[in-house]
């Protein structure tokens, strides 16, 4: 089994107003991104990696000369468009049976073993899928002023995680789909929804974070010197 990953890698949220994107903020001696790609490069099955920059991005540079073979693609003005830049990136390397996994560039802490269940599962999966964690808490859709309209049914409710696999062909196809008729997909599993198919959700850690604030990256920064112990 082998393959390909893609790291859109183009956003520009930054924490605390720094000019720092997130992906680059730095954590144990390297930056967010390099820990996200970490366990795909050692991963002998990862066959080809493209990351999906910001143009001009000043960051990029110093961490391609310490990675070498990493392939880069144009960032885009959403997730979805980078995903597509980094799909055609591979264009003429991958036949449309390959498998391709998604990863989020701020998500530093993907076990090694979620990985490896999220690939084995779904090898001879029609469809595919995606790394997920069950709701936790109890959920409440609100109306105006943060009233409680209702509690939600949490049963059967997943928040997705990366990565996020499917078949080369299949995700081209539902992104250029999606982003034909105007839809933005907020995953790769909704565009491939959105063609009719179900992907498989396989269970993984809440661990697998995506750092989105200073407490998420502090929470990072405790799991990674966990692993690294
Ligand atoms: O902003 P958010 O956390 O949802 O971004 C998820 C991933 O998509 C991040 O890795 C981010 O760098 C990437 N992204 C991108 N191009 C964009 C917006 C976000 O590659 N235009």
């Amino acid at each position: 089994m082998r393959y390909w990953l893609i790291v859109p890698a183009a956003g520009v949220g930054r924490r605390f107003g720094e000019q720092t994107p997130k992906q680059y903020v730095p954590l144990h001696g390297r930056t967010l991104l390099e820990w996200s790609l970490a366990p795909f490069r050692a991963d002998s099955r990862c066959t080809g990696i493209v990351v999906a920059l910001a143009a001009g991005d000043p960051h990029w540079p110093a961490i391609a000369r310490k990675l070498g073979n990493v392939t880069v693609a144009p960032g885009g003005a959403e997730r979805s468009h980078s995903v597509r830049n980094g799909l055609a990136a591979l264009q003429g390397q991958v036949a449309a049976s390959d498998w391709v996994l998604v990863h989020d560039a701020a998500r530093p802490c993907l076990p090694a073993a979620d990985l490896n269940r999220l690939v084995e599962r779904l090898d001879s999966h029609p469809v595919g899928g995606l790394l997920a964690a069950p709701a936790a808490d109890t959920l409440k859709a609100t109306g105006e002023d943060l009233q409680v309209v209702r509690t939600v049914d949490r049963s059967g409710l997943w928040r997705a995680l990366t990565p996020q696999m499917f078949r080369y062909g299949r995700l081209c196809e539902a992104l250029d789909a999606a982003l034909a008729s105007g839809r933005l997909p907020t995953d790769e599993s909704q565009a491939i929804e959105w063609l009719g198919d179900h992907p498989q959700i396989v269970a993984g850690s809440a661990a697998n974070l995506k750092v989105t604030s200073p407490e998420d990256l502090l929470v990072a920064a405790a799991l990674l010197q966990e692993t690294r112990a």
